[in-house]
């Protein structure tokens, strides 16, 4: 592997992608069965929930319609603060609609318990949360989030949609970096 291989900037990998690729299949197989036959809108969270968007997606059986937004979350460094600004809101009118939140990782749960909130004031049916990720001891707010696919330990990971710097993102696998890209 030559330095400049992406992959020599990890120092290992939590999550294979055929573990991932498992997980999410589950995760699909249990969402078509909640959902009985009812349509469901995804409502990916963007950047980092594009790849488990498109797995997720692809895995269901149930017929779903896509959207997206983008959210900032004003902190210091890689704190959440919880005071969120939508940076690109949804193009779906959400009366009536079952709607699932896509995430990629769940950290402090600030910027999803706004989101949440935000999506149930439009009217909709129902809303969820399926994260592949979720760090459980950072939980500061009571959020219930229905499909969890991995537990992780508070370490920070990129890969399969999560940046460091906006890098990583298109590793098809989630894994540390080594303390030498970050100190
Ligand atoms: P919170 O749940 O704290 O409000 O914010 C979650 C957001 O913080 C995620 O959507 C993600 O952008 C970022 N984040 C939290 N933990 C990690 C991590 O381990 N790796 C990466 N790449 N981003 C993280
Ligand atoms: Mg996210
Ligand atoms: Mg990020």
């Amino acid at each position: 592997m030559d330095s400049n291989d992406v992959r020599s900037d990890l120092k290992h990998v939590l999550y294979t992608r055929e573990e991932i690729q498992q997980r999410v299949t589950e995760l699909a197989q249990e969402i078509d069965a909640d959902y009985q036959g009812r349509d469901i809108l995804l409502v990916g969270v963007l950047k980092g929930a594009v790849m488990v968007m498109a797995d997720l997606a692809r895995a269901l059986h149930s017929h779903v319609t896509m959207d997206w937004m983008a959210v900032s979350s004003y902190g210091s460094g890689t704190q959440s603060s919880g005071v969120v600004r939508i940076l690109k809101d949804l193009e779906t009118d959400l009366l009536g609609k079952h709607v699932l939140i896509v995430e990629d990782i769940i950290d402090s749960g600030l910027t999803l318990s706004w989101l949440k909130a935000n999506l149930l004031s439009r009217g909709p049916a129902s809303v969820e949360i399926c994260t592949l990720l979720r760090k459980p001891h950072a939980a500061k707010v009571e959020i219930d989030v229905r499909y969890v696919g991995f537990e992780i330990p508070s370490e920070f990971v990129v890969g399969y949609g999560l940046d460091f710097a906006e890098k990583y993102r298109n590793l098809d696998f989630i894994g540390t970096l080594a303390p030498h890209i970050y100190e």
